[in-house]
């Protein structure tokens, strides 16, 4: 989840009163690298991903399944490879906001080669073995966005009970024990919830059954004020564990240099929404089927830290924006050519002019003000002086708490190894086994190099592109809806997609809506289809057999998806659901069902059951 600070944290009230010294820190740190970094090319291309793990522990006797809430020594065993041999170890373990999960990473970050594409699937099936190597008894690690009954009377192991008069997120639901013990979380937790001036407030349209009540409504009679807010035929949650207890897939890229870095931004930017519904996997939230398919409006609920004014209830007296997203949200604007930039920015108005001062380029400078209209959420008292040429702690606390659906890094201050400006592809739901991850992250990897090689043009204005974000979190959006996609993807010899998109003049007749399977696999006479395109570019460059195998695999699943021959992992769990005996058609995810459903998923998760509507042929 990023950058994890040591020390003291402080209140919300003295981090709010140290909020401007952040920001002006923070953009004079950012022009320090910038100054630094901006010449560097020639880096080659770099690539790793993020997955996340949830554990669970099973009662085989009473089938039940309960999210494990682990020990920070955990972790620690798990990085005792990489912590005795830098640098060399081929995985990487992080902490995470669920004291039930963990994040890994590649030891080191994959390279240009094709071969490197073989290594990503093994290392990892690595990470999983590693983990559930150091698990207790009936104690199982998998890839899962969601852990279905999260927030359901027990549902971690030990179970604890909620106090919303006390706990840093007030839940009625979410016990603080649940929350990983590094003060960092509990802080984002209390800071996120204090600024918005009232408890967090989830909602996502309840899956409406045969059997399930109409309209639906929880009592929450027994409850505080602020829990009975609930909406009628909608799940309620109430805190920010149940956004970030969840997982997701990232992929991060060094590009050559900072123009083809702005430049990948953009492209990938578009292709978001259709890996978003690609890898739908989050159908169930607190025990209920709910009518989406992905986490992505969830986690944008969760950390929603915008006060009542920002968010337009009340005139602004106190603060000074209006800001239409959350922090978790799609981006906002393009960073390479501003043509298809048709939304509002909300910016920093004092940042941009500091920075066009400074010499950064306008569109730039939009970038780093609009993330610079947040305030930061913690900050540590022994970590507040700062250097402005060494270090870039500040910068990334607002950069890092921008968690939106792309972000740009710039290359890390303190770094002795060399790293270039990268881009970090957000969107994805984790899939439930090695092989569909990796398969995720090798379309995206390649579709980067398709990009950059046959200088391929996705542009489209930026408010279709949100509206593609939506529509791919509608249930079974990968066959049943439509999405916005430029028509023509090919520019003139020599330019890039920045370029056509500067010297043209846009128009509704750019891009048409497209179902996944047209965009994914193309149609004849309407669009050639990234695979295809991908798979030209691979023809290009030659690749040895073994890794043109790798990869023709895992395009497979991709095209299978799009076609729906194979189904997405909420699709699957829906289908799970619907046929277990013990469902009674409403809308609930029984303890029993439950069980069952996570016992499958750690059969197919760990490889010792093959799921053929997830995965095709073995
Ligand atoms: P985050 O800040 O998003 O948590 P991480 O540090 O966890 O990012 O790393 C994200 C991924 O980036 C990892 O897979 C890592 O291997 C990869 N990575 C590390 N260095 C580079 C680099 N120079 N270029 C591209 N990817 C890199
Ligand atoms: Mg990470
Ligand atoms: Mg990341």
């Amino acid at each position: 989840m990023g950058l994890l600070d040591g020390g003291s944290p402080l209140s919300w009230a003295e981090t709010k009163k140290n909020a401007d010294l952040i920001r002006e820190t923070g953009i004079k740190q950012f022009l320090s690298l910038y100054e630094r970094f901006q010449g560097l090319t020639d880096d080659c291309l770099k690539w790793g991903d993020e997955i996340e793990f949830t554990v669970v522990h099973f009662d085989h006797d009473k089938k039940t399944a309960q999210v494990q809430l682990t020990d920070p020594a955990l972790l620690e065993r798990l990085q005792q490879a990489e912590n005795a041999d830098p640098g060399n170890s081929p995985t990487a373990w992080r902490p995470e906001y669920g004291s039930f999960m963990l994040e890994a990473t590649p030891g080191k970050p994959f390279g240009g080669a094709t071969g490197d594409f073989n290594e990503i699937e093994p290392n990892m099936k690595l990470r999983h073995k590693e983990l559930n190597e150091m698990l207790a008894h009936n104690t199982r690690c998998m890839n899962i966005t969601c852990f279905p009954r999260l927030g359901c009377p027990s549902f971690s192991n030990p179970s604890f009970t909620p106090k919303p008069d006390s706990s840093v997120s007030r839940s009625a639901f979410f016990p603080d024990e649940a929350i990983n013990p590094h003060p960092r979380f509990s802080t984002l937790t209390r800071n996120i919830r204090t600024r918005r001036g009232s408890k967090i407030a989830i909602h996502v349209p309840i899956f409406k059954d045969v059997n399930t009540p109409s309209p639906f409504l929880e009592d929450m009679s027994q409850h505080d004020e602020e829990t009975q807010a609930g909406q009628p035929d909608h799940i309620y949650m109430d805190a920010m564990g149940f956004g970030m207890g969840m997982s997701c897939l990232q992929v991060t890229f060094q590009a050559c240099s900072l123009a083809e870095g702005r430049l990948l931004y953009d492209q990938l930017t578009a292709i978001c929404p259709i890996v978003l519904a690609l890898s739908a996997s989050t159908p169930i939230y607190r025990g209920y089927l709910s009518d989406r398919d992905c986490r992505w409006a969830v986690i944008e609920q969760s950390v929603d830290d915008r006060t009542r004014e920002e968010r337009g209830l009340d005139p602004l007296e106190n603060d000074k924006y209006r800001i239409p997203k959350s922090r978790y949200s799609p981006v906002s604007c393009y960073l390479a050519s501003e043509k298809y930039n048709d939304q509002e920015i909300v910016q920093n108005q004092e940042v941009y002019d500091t920075l066009r001062t400074a010499g950064i380029d306008h569109l730039l400078a939009t970038h780093i003000a609009h993330l610079f209209i947040r305030d930061p959420l913690t900050l540590f008292s022994e970590q507040i002086d700062q250097s402005t040429t060494t270090e870039s702690n500040h910068f990334e606390n607002i950069q890092s708490t921008n968690w939106q659906s792309m972000r740009f890094k710039p290359p890390p201050a303190s770094s002795h190894a060399k790293i270039g400006w990268r881009v970090e592809f957000r969107p994805a739901d984790l899939q439930l086994t090695p092989f569909e991850n990796a398969a995720l992250v090798m379309f995206v990897v390649i579709l980067t190099r398709t990009v950059l090689s046959l200088n391929l043009n996705f542009y489209i204005p930026i408010s279709k592109m949100e509206e593609n974000m939506r529509r791919a979190q509608e249930r079974n959006a990968v066959l049943d809806q439509k999405f916005y996609f430029r028509k023509n993807v090919y520019t003139a010899d020599g330019q890039t997609a920045a370029m056509a998109a500067d010297s043209a003049t846009p128009s509704d007749d750019d891009y048409e809506e497209m179902s996944i399977d047209t965009i994914v696999n193309g149609k004849d006479g309407v669009f050639p289809g990234l695979l295809p395109l991908m798979d030209s570019y691979l023809r290009d460059i030659g690749m040895d057999v073994a890794s043109r195998c790798t990869v023709s695999r895992s395009f497979e699943l991709i095209r299978k998806r799009a076609t729906g021959e194979l189904k997405t992992v909420a699709k699957w769990m829906r289908d799970f659901v619907a046929a277990h005996p013990h469902y009674k058609q409403d809308s609930v995810i029984n303890e029993r069902v439950n069980y069952d459903l996570l016992m499958a998923c750690d059969r197919i998760s760990s490889g010792t059951e093959h799921c053929h509507e997830l995965e095709g042929d073995p």
